[in-house]
C-alpha cells in the first residue's frame, strides 16, 4: 500500500482495541488511508469469554458509531437506560424500594431534554435514552466487522510496533517481523501500557487504586426495566447495569484481597455474598459466565501529542470506571481527531502537521484532564465513611436532585453531549 508519496498510509495506528478500531473506520470516513497493527490475536479477543465487561456508552458516542455504519448490528444488542439511580449506602436506603430518598439522585432520560433543543442538535435526538448498556463481545464484533468490510483500511494482526524513528516529513514504524511503515502521522493507541508513549518519552501520572472492580453478568427473575443503579458502599462503588433480556452487568469494587477471596469462592457462596449487596428487588439471581478481576487505577499521560505521534483512548487516559465514562472519553478522541484530521487534509496539510496535533490536544486535553479528576474526587468522596464527609456528600446529592437544570446538565456531560462537540458525536459523517 502507498499513498503516493512515499508512505504506506496516511495515519498508522497502533493498537486496533476498541479506540483503534473506531478510529480506523472514523479516519477512513474522513478520506485518509489507515493501517491499524494490532498485537492481539483476534480468535482469543473476539471469543465471547474474553472480556466479560458490558460498556455504558454514552448517547453521544453512540451516535458516533452509527455515523460511523455500526447501527444496524449494535442496535439489535444494545439496551437503552432510561434511568439511573445513584445512591449513598446500602440497597435498603432505598434504592430496593425504588421510592424517593433524599440520599438518592435519579435521572431521568423523559427529562433529558425537556429544556428544549440546543445548538447543532436534531430533534430526533431528544428521544435519545440516557445511554446504551453494551457487552464487550458484540461491540468487538461489530467494529470488527465494520473495518473488514472496508478494505481500504489495511488490518496487521496479530503484530506489535517494536521501534519508531521519526524526522521532520515522518514517521517509521518497525514491526515485530522486522518490516517498516512509515507514514507522517503515528496514533497510539496501544492501551495503558502503551509502547508509543513510552517510545516518544510522554510520561504519565497515576496510582494504583488498592481495590479490584469484579464483573459478572447476573440472570435474574424479575425485569429491570432500564434502570441503571450505581450504590456508593464503603468498599467502593456497585454499578448493577442493565442488559438486554432479564440480565444485568455488574461492576462491584472490593479491596484487592477480598476480591480476590470473592472470585475464588465457589458460585453458591458468592451469590450469597452478592445477594447481600443487590438485594431481592429483582428476584432470583443466577449467574451468567465467569467472573472477571479488574485491579483498578488512574494513568493520566502528561500530553496527549509529541512530533507527529498522537495519543488516544486508554494511553492518554486509563480512568477509576465509577460512572462508566474509560471508553467514553476514547471515543471522543477518535471523534475529534478524525474530524482535525479532516479538516487539515482538506487544506492541503499532511495529517501529522502540527496546528492539526495542536487542535486536537486543545479540544480533547480538558475533557480527559477533568473527567480523571471528577471521578478521583467522586471515589474519595464517596469511599469514606467519615461521618461530616458523609453529610457533606448526602447534601450533594440532595441539593443536584432538587434542581432540575442541575440534573440536566449531569445527565448531558455524562452522556457527551456537552461542550463543542466534533461531528461525528452530533451523528454527522466525515464523509466529504
Ligand atoms: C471494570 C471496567 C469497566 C469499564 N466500564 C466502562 C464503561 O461502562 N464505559 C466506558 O466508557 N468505559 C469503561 N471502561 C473503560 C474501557 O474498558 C477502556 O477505556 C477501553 O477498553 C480502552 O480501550 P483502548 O482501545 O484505548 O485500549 P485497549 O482496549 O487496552 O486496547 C489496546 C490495543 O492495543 C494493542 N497493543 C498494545 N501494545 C501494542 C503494540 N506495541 N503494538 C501493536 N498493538 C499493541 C492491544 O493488543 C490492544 O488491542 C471500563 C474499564 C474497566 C476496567
Amino acid at each position: 500500500m502507498s499513498n503516493g508519496r512515499g508512505f504506506d498510509a496516511d495515519v498508522i495506528l497502533s493498537g486496533g482495541g476498541l479506540v483503534g478500531q473506531t478510529l480506523a473506520l472514523a479516519l477512513d470516513q474522513a478520506g485518509a488511508s489507515v493501517v491499524v497493527v494490532d498485537a492481539s490475536k483476534p480468535a482469543e479477543t473476539l471469543a465471547p469469554s474474553f472480556d466479560g465487561r458490558a460498556f455504558a456508552i454514552a448517547f453521544a458516542s453512540y451516535r458516533m458509531w452509527r455515523a460511523l455504519g455500526l447501527g444496524d448490528e449494535l442496535d439489535q444488542v444494545a439496551q437503552p437506560i432510561e434511568q439511573i439511580m445513584v445512591t449513598d449506602g446500602k440497597l435498603g436506603d432505598g434504592g430496593r424500594r425504588g421510592g424517593p430518598s433524599l440520599l438518592h439522585l435519579h435521572f431521568s432520560a423523559a427529562e433529558l431534554w425537556s429544556d428544549g433543543a440546543h445548538a447543532g442538535e436534531t430533534p430526533a435526538v431528544h428521544s435519545e435514552p440516557l445511554g446504551l448498556m453494551l457487552e464487550a463481545r458484540h461491540v468487538r464484533r461489530a467494529l470488527d466487522n465494520g473495518v473488514k468490510a472496508r478494505p481500504s483500511i489495511k488490518m496487521i494482526q496479530p503484530m506489535s510496533v517494536s521501534a519508531i524513528a521519526r524526522d521532520a516529513a515522518g514517521v517509521t514504524v518497525t514491526l515485530a517481523d522486522g518490516k517498516r511503515l512509515r507514514a507522517p502521522l503515528l496514533v497510539g493507541a496501544d492501551g495503558r501500557r502503551s509502547f508509543v508513549r513510552g517510545a516518544v518519552g510522554i510520561r504519565t501520572i497515576g496510582w494504583d487504586y488498592p481495590v479490584t472492580a469484579i464483573v459478572a453478568t447476573i440472570r435474574h427473575e424479575k425485569p429491570h426495566s432500564a434502570v441503571a443503579h450505581e450504590f456508593f458502599l464503603p468498599n467502593g462503588p456497585f454499578a448493577i447495569l442493565p442488559l438486554k433480556g432479564n440480565r444485568s452487568n455488574i461492576v462491584w469494587a472490593e479491596p484487592r484481597a477480598v476480591a480476590d477471596a470473592l472470585l475464588k469462592m465457589d458460585e453458591a457462596d458468592f451469590l450469597a455474598e452478592l445477594r447481600r449487596r443487590f438485594g431481592d428487588f429483582l428476584g432470583a439471581l443466577s449467574l451468567e459466565g465467569p467472573r472477571f478481576g479488574y485491579p483498578l487505577s488512574l494513568q493520566l499521560a502528561e500530553r496527549m501529542i509529541d512530533q507527529r505521534v498522537c495519543l488516544a483512548g486508554d494511553s492518554a487516559h486509563g480512568i477509576h470506571p465509577l460512572a462508566g465514562q474509560g471508553l467514553n472519553l476514547g471515543l471522543k478522541d477518535c471523534a475529534a481527531l478524525a474530524e482535525c484530521v479532516a479538516d487539515g487534509m482538506a487544506l492541503g496539510l499532511d495529517p501529522g502537521d502540527v496546528s492539526i496535533l495542536e487542535r486536537y490536544q486543545r479540544w480533547r486535553r480538558f475533557d480527559n484532564v477533568t473527567m480523571a479528576l471528577g471521578m478521583e474526587f467522586f471515589d474519595k468522596m464517596f469511599s469514606n465513611s467519615f461521618a461530616p464527609l458523609r453529610a457533606a456528600r448526602r447534601l450533594g446529592l440532595a441539593a443536584v436532585n432538587g434542581v432540575g437544570p442541575a440534573r440536566r446538565f449531569f445527565m448531558k456531560y455524562a452522556g457527551g453531549a456537552a461542550g463543542d462537540l466534533p461531528k461525528l458525536l452530533r451523528g454527522e459523517s466525515l464523509a466529504a
